[in-house]
């Protein structure tokens, strides 16, 4: 079958694919060769066919249009992975940038996540929905530099606090929307971390920082008189794509707490457990036995939502691994639940990356928030502020099942093919 743009196997083809299998020429240098690179993916395609003896009919259907995607999102395309969209809601969220209901998209092939998401969302709805506040905000980089001695690092960072001003015009020169606003020096031995902090707009940002902070770099090269060096432009305390514990204390991306007080009545009629019960789960399980495993996060689930809105909304998907790092609280307020998810580092953004793409960018729509926001930036903190509260809604979702023994039953109703919805 033939994606978006591409036709039969023609003579070039045909040329191209006999001379990959002589080795004449590569996979990677199909794109220029064809000069398409929907052609070259029909054509990696189906020198993979041929070579491993397969069908890719599945893989060749796609709406993407690789002349769009190459040397912005992907290299060496052959088709495209689909994974089930759905959405969960209403969930109503009372956030300073999303206020109102909303129906969230999730992609997964979990059952019996969208579900238990879902059921979260009403339970929170019931009782008045979920506040949401986003307290920092700001995309990390952190280059590494060596001096020859701690004293001259000491010099260095003394030099760089004194002219922050002068290394925000440096940032400012690469970006419109990407603003120097921290700079947070790091020093072991000899060596200097300058974990440089941006606000990027409607951006997650990695790619603005990361540009930005190489300008910077050049800039301290040019205008400082001691001696240094830059080892690397990331000195891994940014941290990207790594579990840490640097981000959960000061932040990175967003740093978001989401709270909600569950009435009595709808944790015993809809959640099927008492709020006491709840509350025990989440002390003695995302508390104590987080506690216990030596865990960097202290709660439930928050991977499994966080994963399902990275992939239907195009964020960085590596990613969730900071971004669902994170604490869940309750008390008991007077007979009521008061539960609420904490979420340091939560890396999300609303132009660039893969949410530019197709169906991607028709998911954020569904949010509202596709594009670039007006003030720049609003769309991506709406975005933190839903994301968060639908976190909430499944870690609360999870808990009530724990404490009435549910879990069981629905992932063998809802992930073995035993019921349609419900
Ligand atoms: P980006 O697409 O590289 O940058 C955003 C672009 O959108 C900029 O050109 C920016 O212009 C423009 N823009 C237009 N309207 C905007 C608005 N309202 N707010 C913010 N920017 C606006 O995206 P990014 O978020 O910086 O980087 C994301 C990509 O980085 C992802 O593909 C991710 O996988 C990748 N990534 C890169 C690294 C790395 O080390 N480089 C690490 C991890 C992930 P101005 O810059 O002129 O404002």
């Amino acid at each position: 079958m033939a994606g978006k743009g591409e036709k039969p196997p023609s003579k070039a083809l045909e040329e191209i694919l006999e001379r990959l299998e002589r080795g004449e020429t590569t996979i990677s240098r199909l794109d220029r060769e064809l000069g398409n690179s929907n052609l070259a993916a029909l054509a990696r395609r189906l020198f993979l066919e041929r070579k491993l003896g397969v069908s890719l009919s599945s893989i060749a259907s796609t709406i993407l249009d690789f002349e769009e995607l190459v040397g912005r999102n992907i290299e060496n395309p052959i088709g495209a992975i689909q994974i089930p969209l759905a959405v969960a809601g209403p969930l109503l969220v009372r956030g300073d940038y999303a206020n109102g209901e909303y129906y969230v998209p999730l992609a997964t092939t979990e059952g019996a996540l969208v579900a238990s998401i879902n059921r979260g969302m009403k339970a929170a709805t019931l009782s008045g929905g979920v506040r949401v506040k986003v307290i920092r905000d700001g995309m990390a980089r952190a280059p590494l530099i060596r001096t020859p001695s701690v004293e001259d690092a000491v010099k260095l960072v003394e030099w760089v606090n004194s002219n922050r001003e002068a290394l925000r015009r440096a940032a400012s020169r690469k970006t419109r929307h990407g603003v120097l606003v921290d700079v947070q020096p790091f020093i072991v031995g000899n060596m200097v971390w300058l974990r440089l902090v941006y606000k990027t707009g409607d951006a997650m940002g990695m790619n603005m920082a990361t540009i930005a902070s190489d300008e910077v770099c050049k800039e301290i090269e040019r205008s400082y008189g001691g001696p240094m060096e830059c080892v690397a432009l990331s000195g891994n305390l940014c941290v990207d794509k790594k579990p840490n514990c640097l981000n959960k204390l000061f932040g990175r991306g967003k740093y978001v707490v989401a709270e909600s007080i569950i009435k009595r009545d709808v944790s015993e009629g809809l959640l099927k457990a008492p709020p006491e019960a709840i509350h025990y789960v989440n002390l003695s399980k995302n508390l104590l036995g987080s506690a216990v495993a030596c865990s960097l996060s202290f709660n439930a689930h928050y991977a499994n939502i966080i994963a399902a809105i990275f992939i239907a909304t195009g964020q960085d998907v590596a990613q969730v691994v900071e971004s669902s790092m994170g604490y869940t609280w309750t008390e008991m307020r007077g007979g009521d639940l008061y539960i609420s998810v904490t979420l340091p580092s939560l890396e999300v953004g609303t132009v660039g990356g893969g949410t530019r793409l197709p169906t991607q960018r028709e998911a954020l729509s569904i949010l509202g928030v596709a594009g670039g926001g007006d003030p720049p930036g609003v769309n991506a903190l709406k975005l933190a502020e839903i994301t968060a509260a639908t976190v909430l809604a499944g870690e609360l979702n999870l808990l009530a099942a724990l404490a009435a023994g549910h879990l069981a039953r629905a992932h063998e109703a809802l992930g073995r093919g035993g019921a349609r919805g419900g």
